[in-house]
């Protein structure tokens, strides 16, 4: 099926644009295409882009705020304690239709396509992979599917996860997920490294790891992490979350780490929404905030992106998920609002998380694949300001969700 998408505005360049689509591809970008096509949408002068990706999101936890038990001491341990109860009883099915609201949730604020990590513990065991396995199949042709087998406890602290991950990997999980810096000892976490590194080199598969994510400057996985991708020759597959320690590091040692990340071509994924509730719980006086070094990664040239991470969930209680907010949230935390800083920000949740999950054909050219959002702005500022409806989303060329708001101002004299 051919259509036109008539009157856009694209990023960087000026005036109003028309794309046209052949099947599940762009076919031009032109300030006027003639004829008509199959289909003829009106693109009222909004703001075209590439689909949202959203590179970090726990589908199996979602919601459980909806369900859960209080955590009565309010503490992280609790919250992780909490899960546990829920991990006992989860099912294939009844994770997949908890997730499965959140994932149209996703797809009509424009993401087109999503990174979801699922558990893997001796409590749940294969479970959360099966079921966000039976949610790709579910969102087949409506959204890009990626699952991550995630060792949440740790590898070495329970003994049998290793072969679970194997386990995970043979179901059909798409990535390999790792948690290093959890492990009881820093040799065990450097072990927690090799291992996802082997198993992923074993099985061609890329990695994407939470890595520090702490407040604790004496955890330091990060630097082992990125001179193992480039010894195995993974660069480019690799990707770290998080990374809120380096956040605490001394400016030199930051400084250092930073030098091996972008050796090693491993994107560093802020989460910033979960980050900031999450950490800096115990500082008294200056607040550390617990987000990683944003705006020094990107200028060593660092690949850097934004995730939602949680929704819902026994560590956070929002997320809707809308990858504009979650650029709203990092612009304001990593002060990055000047008007080239905004553009940058687009990119963290556009091409940049894009390159992190090697999506081929991405962007808007002809021959790019036409995954694309139409946001009812007409520019990235009044995006970001307004995080305004998303007036037509595109997967593959397939119109996937529409969106409009309606709003009546009533005037005291009318
Ligand atoms: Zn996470």
């Amino acid at each position: 099926m051919r259509q036109n998408i008539r009157g856009v505005r694209l990023r960087g360049r000026d005036g109003t644009w028309d794309v046209a689509l052949d099947g599940d591809r762009i076919a031009a970008v032109e300030q006027s295409i003639a004829g008509s096509a199959d289909r003829e949408h009106d693109g009222a002068g909004c703001l075209l882009s590439p689909g949202f990706v959203d590179g970090h999101l726990h589908l199996d936890k979602c919601m459980l705020g909806d369900v859960m038990r209080p955590n009565e001491s309010q503490t992280l341990q609790e919250a992780i304690q909490v899960t546990w109860d829920h991990k006992r009883d989860y099912t294939p099915e009844e994770i997949a239709d908890r997730a499965a609201p959140v994932v149209d949730a996703g797809i009509v604020h424009g993401t087109t396509a999503v990174r979801a990590f699922a558990d893997v513990d001796t409590i749940g065991g294969t479970v959360p992979v099966e079921g966000l396995l039976e949610l790709k199949r579910r969102f087949e042709g409506e959204t890009h599917f990626e699952v991550v087998a995630f060792p949440q406890e740790g590898i070495f602290r329970q003994p049998g996860t290793d072969r679970l991950l194997e386990q995970c990997v043979e179901l059909g999980a798409d990535v390999v997920g790792g948690l290093p810096w959890y492990e009881h000892t820093d040799a065990a976490a450097r072990d927690h490294i090799d291992f996802c590194l082997e198993l992923a080199a074993r099985s061609d598969k890329d990695v994407h790891m939470l890595v520090d994510d702490t407040d604790d400057p004496y955890s330091r996985t990060l630097e082992y992490l990125a001179v193992r991708t480039a010894e195995e020759g993974w660069q480019g597959r690799v990707s770290a979350s998080h990374c809120g320690a380096l956040a605490a590091y001394d400016h030199t040692h930051a400084q250092k780490v930073i030098g091996l990340v972008k050796e090693a071509g491993i994107t560093i994924f802020s989460n910033t929404q979960i980050s900031l509730v999450m950490d800096g719980r115990n500082d008294r006086g200056l607040i550390r905030r617990g987000t990683t070094r944003i705006k020094e990664l990107l200028a060593a040239g660092v690949n850097v992106a934004s995730a939602q991470d949680d929704v819902n969930d026994p560590y956070y209680p929002f997320g809707k998920p809308d990858q504009l907010e979650v650029g709203q949230y990092t612009a304001h935390v990593g002060h990055l609002t000047y008007p080239s800083e905004l553009e940058t920000v687009f990119d963290m949740i556009t091409t940049n998380p894009a390159r992190a999950l090697r999506l081929p054909d991405y962007g808007i050219e002809p021959g790019a694949r036409a995954d694309l959002v139409l946001i009812e702005a007409t520019n990235v500022r009044d995006a970001f300001r307004l995080l305004p409806p998303r007036r037509a989303v595109f997967h593959g060329g397939r119109l996937v969700a529409e969106s409009s708001a309606t709003a009546t101002r009533h005037r005291a004299d009318g």
